[in-house]
């Protein structure tokens, strides 16, 4: 297997340099585990027991970015590719449950291992053999997360692992080993004491992986300490004929039919976060959720904003979900007024993924609504194509021309709004004169 690994050569020039004159210096962590599964790599760690200055001092020929020289990190450039250069550590005492007390440099390559959240990230590999102290192989071939070391005492060093094991659970499709998964579960708790932005990251990575289904079915209790709304949609019998599923699971079913985006994958883990607050049930026995959509909106708003989510994200994934219930037309005019709603073309192609999610996840699967968002899409790219008219901006009046009519204060822009709509309408050209005349006429 080792032969077969292909690593760029820059990696291998600078581990040859480093080795050259004495020391040690492997790859090490998620780029290992990358390539032994011949999956694509993100970032390029290497490892070594020369400490930060004297790698400056070897590769002083190269350019060199001092990134983190307290925890012992360099990065060096090569080719214009950038490569961590980190000194074998060993982590001290963690008190905040995020950053070890103190950092210990050590010369032990075991030691540095020692110190790695789970078995498939603690590989080293110098370009001829690989280091594998704690059968982190074993486990990628049998597709299995598992703790270095004691589970429990790992979990409460740093209780983000317990998220971690879930997030390459699902983008590996990995199952978690009992021991481990038994002190997640137990130490759940743990996760109160970590950080917004941390806990972002890896519940959007969980949501982004090929797995999102069943690492957020399984796994549920444990993101509901950090988001608690999610729980109620746990086992949420919808008592509806065009729902199979809890509304849990009609969820995790629909993240599994769409697109590996973010904001989609967003979009589609909370559009239904407000029906167990919504639900009603009429005479016949069948459920209902009027205002659903409005009150995802409400509550996907707070989790993204807890989450430290950015403006631009929360906004644009809760208009999806406000909107993700909208009964739409393949008509152009109609389609035309939904870009209006939501403001961009963008917009409205991720309501349509999200609605086909939803879609997707419903039982039994509506196959007309298939064809009618195979028809919103071809509408979708004639209007791109023609660049029509969409928005206030686009339209071929402003304001000052609609003061010179004798309009003032908010009759301005009513005016342009009603301009717009006619535009839309096709009843009239989006030309100034025509629009100027329309006006006279209608007023
Ligand atoms: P990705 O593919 O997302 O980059 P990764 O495994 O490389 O995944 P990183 O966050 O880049 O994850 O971390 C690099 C390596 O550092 C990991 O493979 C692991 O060995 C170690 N590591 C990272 N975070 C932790 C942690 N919280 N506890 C223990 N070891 C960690
Ligand atoms: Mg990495």
């Amino acid at each position: 297997m080792q032969k077969h690994l292909k690593i760029p050569s820059e990696v291998i020039e600078i581990i040859k340099t480093l080795c050259g004159v004495g020391f040690e210096c492997f790859l090490v962590g998620g780029c290992v585990r990358d390539f032994v599964l011949g999956a694509p790599y993100k970032d390029l760690d290497l490892t070594t027991n020369a400490t930060p200055s004297e790698v400056e001092k070897v590769l002083s020929g190269y350019k060199i970015i001092e990134t983190g020289i307290k925890h012992g990190t360099v990065t060096v450039i090569v080719n214009s590719l950038p490569i961590e250069i980190t000194t074998y550590r060993i982590d001290g005492k963690y008190d905040d449950f995020r950053h070890p007390n103190e950092v210990t440099f050590t010369q032990s390559l075991i030691d540095d291992l020692k110190r790695r959240d789970f078995t498939i990230n603690a590989l080293a590999y110098d370009g001829e053999r690989i280091v594998d102290e704690f059968n982190g192989i074993e486990d990628i071939k049998n597709k299995i997360i598992r703790c270095v070391g004691d589970p429990v005492e790992r979990f409460k060093e740093d209780p983000l692992r317990i998220l971690r094991a879930i997030r390459f659970s699902s983008v590996l499709g990995f199952k978690i080993e009992e021991n481990t998964k038994n002190a997640m579960f137990a130490l759940k708790g743990l996760l109160k004491h970590i950080s917004a932005e941390r806990i972002r990251v890896e519940f959007e990575k969980t949501l982004l992986g090929k797995n999102a289904k069943s690492a957020m079915l399984e796994y549920v209790d444990i993101f509901g300490v950090v988001i608690p709304e999610l729980l109620a949609m746990k086992d949420f019998n919808q008592f509806n004929p065009h729902h199979r599923y809890d509304v849990l699971t009609h969820t995790c079913v629909a993240l599994d039919g769409t697109v590996e985006d973010k904001n989609i994958r967003l979009a589609v883990m909370f559009h239904d976060i407000g029906k167990p607050a919504s639900f009603s049930m009429s005479s016949d026995g069948v459920g209902h959720f009027y205002g659903h959509a409005e009150k995802s909106y409400e509550i996907s708003r707070k989790i993204l904003k807890r989450l430290k989510y950015d403006n631009k994200t929360i906004d644009h994934v809760t208009k999806l979900i406000k909107y993700h219930d909208l009964d739409l037309q393949a008509s152009e005019k109609y389609i035309n007024r939904l870009m209006y709603k939501l403001g961009s073309v963008e917009c409205a192609r991720d309501l349509i993924l999200l609605q086909r999610a939803d879609n997707f996840g419903q039982a039994p699967i509506h196959n007309e609504r298939i064809e009618k968002f195979n028809k919103i899409d071809v509408i979708l790219n004639e209007i791109e194509k023609k660049q029509l008219s969409f928005s206030l901006k686009d339209l071929k009046v402003n304001g000052r021309d609609v003061l010179s009519l004798g309009l003032k204060g908010k009759e301005i822009g009513d005016a342009l709004k009603f301009l717009l709509n006619a535009v839309l309408d096709e009843k009239v050209e989006n030309k100034k004169q025509p629009l100027i005349n329309y006006l006279k006429i209608i007023k």
